[in-house]
């Protein structure tokens, strides 16, 4: 029997060109994660994108997995498209749905006729296919309010489609519908959480990592690396950027007081992300705090960080969340295990015994003064390497 995935568009508000313009994202997103799996036809109307294989050998199980992480989808059915002979409709709806059918205790069927040329109406459909499942799966009883399940048959163009309950799709915008930002990616528990949340909101992803060898490893690398592969099954392709960090900390080892010096370290973490963001045309940066997780998060001190930041918002989805919260999220995205394993980051490196909760902006730059931050920016952002993700 030929299948066909059925999606429904998400966020069905939007309107006009932008609607156009969200669904031709996402079926070039769509497209681009099933590429490999043979040859498909992807036609979009009233809100709903078909995906037709057309090689038999395609894989439309793979398939159906995958569209799953795709961010701009709110519903999915399988279904079978069959000739639009009732005779041949009956049968495949008994046939296609069996399992369904057998596990439901009410249904009801649901016909749509968007070939008006053909010969029933929908009610008339609804009422013999109904007739038919209710001779051959003796426990079924009708529920037209509450049904368990609902059997769709849609009278399209070219077939009879016939599907179960839709299940729910992975929501938000199409990546690359809102545009791209670049986030600071630390191999901790919230920042793949705050990527994966970003991304959900359409935006295509640049990563950036603060590495501090010999202070911090390789196998801390390979971990961000690891985090942003799960998170880019979501958001698509990530370019990450490694940006040598020795120097800087170093310097503000040397030569700043030691309770300000996280606060400092992440101002010239903003400085140089600003640049390599502004560099790969990224509208925002995105990090994974969230307010009064440790001493650097607190109000005064998130003031301080984004003070360092000229032009771009910093956007910061976890912030009112808590940690059971996020890492919830870490879990269903499978980030979470791997985010625990315990390879130093940069941040746990020189970590002063007693950091300011309530710093004060002018302090801090009076402590940044014996530095010399364009030039350590400088030299930061000219020694990044890339590895795409
Ligand atoms: P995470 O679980 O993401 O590591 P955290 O609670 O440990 O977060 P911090 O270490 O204070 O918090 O970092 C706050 C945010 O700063 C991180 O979520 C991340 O966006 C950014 N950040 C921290 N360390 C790095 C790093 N080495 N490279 C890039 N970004 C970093
Ligand atoms: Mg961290």
């Amino acid at each position: 029997m030929k299948e066909i995935i059925l999606l429904k568009n998400g966020e069905l508000a939007l309107k006009g060109l932008n609607r156009s313009r969200f669904e031709s994202q996402l079926i070039k997103n769509i497209r681009h994660r099933l590429h490999d799996l043979g040859k498909i036809k992807y036609t979009a109307s009233q809100s709903t994108i078909n995906v037709e294989p057309v090689d038999p050998d395609v894989d439309l199980d793979e398939a159906y997995e995958r569209i799953k992480t795709i961010f701009g989808i709110a519903g999915i059915s399988r279904c079978a498209a069959v000739e639009k002979d009732m005779d041949v409709i009956k049968e495949a709806a008994c046939e296609y749905l069996r399992d369904e059918l057998n596990a439901a205790s009410t249904f009801k069927v649901n016909a749509r006729r968007s070939d008006k040329k053909f010969p029933l109406a929908s009610p008339e459909i609804c009422a013999e296919v109904g007739g038919v499942i209710l001779a051959k799966f003796r426990h079924l009883r009708v529920d037209v309010h509450n049904p368990e399940l609902i059997v769709n048959v849609e009278i399209r163009d070219n077939y009879a489609y016939i599907h179960g309950n839709q299940i729910k799709g992975a929501g938000g915008m199409p990546v690359g519908s809102s545009g791209r930002a670049a986030v600071l990616i630390s191999g901790g528990i919230d920042s793949p959480v705050a990527s994966w949340m970003m991304a959900k909101r359409g935006l295509s992803l640049c990563g950036i990592h603060f590495a501090s060898p010999p202070y911090t490893s390789e196998r801390a690398e390979m971990k961000v690396r690891a985090l942003l592969g799960k998170v880019s099954k979501y958001s698509g392709n990530i370019p990450l950027f490694v940006v040598p960090f020795t120097h800087i900390q170093e310097e503000i080892r040397d030569k700043c007081p030691e309770d300000l010096f996280t606060l400092i370290m992440r101002r010239f973490m903003m400085r140089c992300s600003e640049i390599i963001a502004a560099e790969q045309g990224c509208g925002a940066l995105i990090t994974g705090e969230s307010v009064g997780q440790v001493a650097s998060q607190t109000m005064q001190a998130i003031a301080c960080t984004e003070a360092a930041v000229k032009a771009l918002p910093v956007f910061r989805p976890l912030i009112g969340m808590d940690k059971d919260e996020v890492i919830e999220i870490a879990r269903k995205i499978d980030t979470f295990e791997t985010s625990i394993l315990p390879y130093e980051d940069c941040c746990t490196v020189f970590t002063p015994r007693h950091p300011k909760t309530r710093p004060v902006l002018t302090e801090i730059e009076a402590a940044e003064e014996p530095l010399d931050i364009d030039a350590l920016v400088a030299e930061a952002v000219a020694g990044k390497r890339m590895i795409l993700i």
